[in-house]
Parts: structure tokens; sequence; C-alpha cells
């Protein structure tokens, strides 16, 4: 029943796959049953209307840090030129395996703080809403493009969609021009938002929330009309 056996080149890993049958039972109870909203951010990684954060492990980022250092240390080592008729030198082979190493190192506890988080928020939330995220256009943007894409926005979206029939929660996206972080949580006053702003003053009514709080409540209190079925563009390798 072996389905699939990969390798990935330089790192010298090999991974299997295989399936198996397991009854999945959903849990028949959410400890949150009210529409939740989450909002995805590069400084705090999900903020919940509720007020729960979950932020990336500090591992992470450090792997992350580390493996630029040692890229920038080995700027100048090339794996060879077969045209130029250069070999790799072992210094260059080494350097080169360790990195792959290091990549999917930090790609597992991406995907591993993925899984653990979108599983814990379906278990105990029956009703999601997050935001429709233009993750195309984001990372056209350079400013965004490394953070969008290494912070696995796409991916946490997809984790929660997919396992929604496994734990029987709804989750929903918010139509992607309903200004969640410029409209204030409490009166609905819309007003200007900029990018480093990490709190949001009301200029009407003088409310004063975090901005990911802010846009998460938005997104919990959002009405219908703005709101579809979240769908799994994607569906994981079984
Ligand atoms: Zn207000």
């Amino acid at each position: 029943m072996l389905s699939n056996i990969y390798h990935q080149p330089y790192s010298r890993q090999w991974y299997v796959s295989f399936p198996i049958k397991a009854d999945r039972i959903p849990p028949l109870y959410h400890e949150v049953s009210e529409p939740t909203g989450i909002d995805l951010g590069v400084s705090t990684f999900a903020t919940l209307s509720d007020g729960t954060v979950y932020q990336l492990p500090y591992s992470l980022k450090k792997a992350k840090i580390k493996l630029g250092k040692l890229q920038y240390r080995n700027r100048n080592k090339q794996l060879g030129h077969r045209k130029l008729g250069i070999k790799a030198s072992k210094n260059a082979q080494k350097f080169y395996r360790n990195q792959a190493k290091k990549h999917a190192d930090i790609a597992q506890g991406r995907r591993d703080f993925l899984q653990k988080t979108t599983t814990e928020i379906s278990q105990k939330y029956a009703h999601i809403r997050i935001e429709d995220l233009n993750v195309s256009g984001m990372v056209a943007n350079h400013k965004l493009a490394s953070s969008v894409v290494d912070s696995g926005f796409y991916e946490f979206r997809r984790f929660l969609t997919y396992k929604s029939p496994i734990y029987g929660t709804v989750v929903e996206v918010v139509d992607r021009w309903y200004p969640s972080s410029k409209t204030c949580s409490s009166c609905g006053h819309v007003q200007p938002m900029p990018l480093q702003a990490r709190v949001f003053v009301c200029e009407a009514c003088g409310n004063n929330c975090n901005r990911d709080l802010n846009a998460a409540i938005n997104l919990a209190s959002v009405s219908k009309n703005r709101v579809r079925m979240a769908s799994p563009e994607l569906t994981p390798v079984e």
C-alpha cells in the first residue's frame, strides 16, 4: 500500500507516506459556538476575536536568522559549473547540503506549528471567519512578499478549510474589500489606518483597540452578505 516515496536533493532525507484507515470522530461539542474572527498578521501570527493569540515559535524565527547568516557567509560558494568545467569544492558541497537540510527543518517546523494551531482552533471554535487573503497580490508587493510566503497564511487557511468536515466546523471567508482594519469594532466608523499603526484609535467614539484584535472582532461581526463558505482550492496530500 505504499503510495508515495520521495527524496529531497542534497538534504539526504527520504520521506515515505502511506494511507491508513481510521475512523474520524467529530467532537460533539465546541466550546465556542458564536462566529469567531481570525486576523492574520506579521507581528502576531493569528489574533482571534476573543483575544486569543497564536505566535510563531521563537525557535523558528531563530532558525531563519541563523540560515540567513549561513547563506551570507557562504555567498561566494559555487556548486560547480558544468559548462565551464568547474567542479564544486568539498566545502561548497557541504554548504549546499547543510543549507538544504536547514530549509527542510524550517519548513517542517512551520508545518508542524500550522497543523497544531489549526487543529486546536477547529476543536474549540465551531464558527470561524477569516479574511480572504489576496495572496498573489500581496506577494507581488515586495515589502510584504517574504513575510506572507514564509508565515504560511495560505496554508493556515487551507488547513482550517480541509479540517472543517473532520471537526464539524463552519469556515467562512470575508470578502476581500471589507475594510476590517480600518473599521472601528465599537461604533463602525471607517478611517484610514497606516500599515505600521499597532493601535486603532477611533476618531468618532474614542475607542482604543489593538489593531489585530480590532480587525478580528470586525471579521466576527461582519454582515452575512460579505461572507461566503471557504473552499479548499487545494486538497491535502493523502
Ligand atoms: Zn468608534
